[in-house]
């Protein structure tokens, strides 16, 4: 089926990554239903309904396998959503394109002060099921122990809570931040106000923290929180990331095994990232929880991904490994002055173009222009 579409043509505003500033749907795209909604599916039958959202490409650490230990050239504030800009296009995907899930991310989503706004303006949509949005965020935690009970109370639902190391001096080289104890009181904080299921994200570097699998496995769950093992991705620093050195799932499991008994989940997984253990601690301390394992590069759950993402300049990438020239800018759409139905068939389009896969282990794989701070991870 093709329609006939006229193509908005507009200026970058400040500076740009790359994403396009025009916009054509593709050919084959679906029309919108009468009501002017959408669903964000692709050619390979997937529909998007999780939304992560980069709500600033800062960070106040600087994570060896995210960051080079100078930081990073930050957008300019221009260039980047302003509060009603973001709130427009959360609106937009909710209420026009069926997402039913949001993960507030960065760079450090605690650094934008807006934050606890946004999550209200986020919390008050209706989804097409016509529930409620479910929030999530992942933060490394900086400042949460402050935070956590207001953000609960402006309908943050949960938290994932960036924690490689219970180590404090490895934990300060592998950050290059002294902060091992505020990432902690995060984690507590975060059970206290509610932010529940607390999870965990540790990711395995070899020669660096893998040797502390089991230690931070029975901190997390004696501290009441699941933790989530992620496999370095080449998202970083290109001299931090070695397809024939990274630590992949099956090696976190086989060093899991030696201290702990583990079952598979009984839940069915379904787009969830994580496979689940149900995890007892065999060395006698009775403790028992549940651990993730997010084989990302080894064993790719592309074919089951639901999600679609924002950046925080504006634009919309229908996956973490996609290239710039994929990336459509709605920042630019929308200054131009493009409609919310404008803007949702451009986002549609992005989506409707998605690969089938990452392909990280193919030939020719290129490392996204974007650095993960600048994505949303
Ligand atoms: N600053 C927040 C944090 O650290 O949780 C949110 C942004 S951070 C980019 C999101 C997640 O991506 C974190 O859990 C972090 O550990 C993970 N991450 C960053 N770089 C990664 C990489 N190269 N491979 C795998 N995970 C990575
Ligand atoms: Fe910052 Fe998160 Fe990247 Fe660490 S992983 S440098 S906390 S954005």
């Amino acid at each position: 089926m093709t329609r006939e579409t006229t193509p908005l043509t507009l200026t970058p505003v400040g500076r740009t990554v790359g994403p396009k500033t025009t916009y054509d749907a593709p050919a084959d795209l679906p029309a919108a239903r009468p009501d002017g909604r959408r669903l964000l599916s692709d050619r390979y039958g997937r529909v998007a309904r999780d939304l992560r959202v980069s709500l600033t490409d800062r960070c106040n650490l600087r994570c060896t396998y995210c960051m080079p230990a100078e930081g990073l050239e930050w957008l300019p504030t221009e260039a980047t959503l302003d509060d009603d800009e973001m709130i427009r296009l959360i609106t937009v995907a909710v209420e026009k394109l069926g997402i039913r899930q949001i993960r507030f991310t960065g760079g450090e989503p605690l650094l934008r002060k807006s934050l606890e706004k946004i999550i209200s303006a986020t919390k008050e949509l209706t989804t097409d099921e016509g529930g409620r949005v479910t929030t999530a965020m992942t933060t490394n935690g900086m400042g949460l122990a402050r935070r956590a009970r207001k953000l609960a109370d402006a309908g943050l639902d949960r938290v994932n809570i960036s924690l490689d190391t219970i180590d404090a001096e490895l934990y300060a080289r592998l950050t290059r931040r002294d902060r091992l104890q505020d990432a902690i009181a995060a984690i507590d904080a975060a059970i206290e106000a509610g932010l529940t299921p607390v999870k965990v994200n540790a990711v395995v570097m070899p020669g660096i923290n893998e040797h502390a699998i089991t230690d931070l496995a029975r901190f997390t769950i004696g501290r009441g929180a699941q933790l989530r093992f992620i496999e370095q991705m080449p998202l970083g620093p290109r001299d931090k990331w070695d397809r024939s050195r990274m630590i992949t799932a099956q090696d976190i499991l086989d060093e899991l095994a030696t201290e702990f008994d583990m079952t598979p989940a009984a839940a069915p997984r379904g787009s969830a990232p994580a496979a689940l253990w149900d995890v007892v601690d065999a060395t006698g301390t009775g403790l028992r929880g549940q651990i993730g394992v997010i084989a990302s590069v080894s064993h790719p759950f592309c074919g089951n991904c639901d999600r679609s993402r924002l950046t925080t300049d504006g634009a919309v990438r229908n996956c973490l490994f996609s290239s710039a020239d994929s990336e459509t800018s709605l920042r630019d759409l929308m200054r131009a002055g493009a409609t919310d139905d404008e803007l949702a068939e451009a986002w549609a389009g992005t989506m409707w173009l998605k690969k089938p896969g990452h392909g990280i282990d193919d030939e020719g794989f290129l490392q996204p222009d974007r650095p993960m701070s600048a994505i949303g991870g």
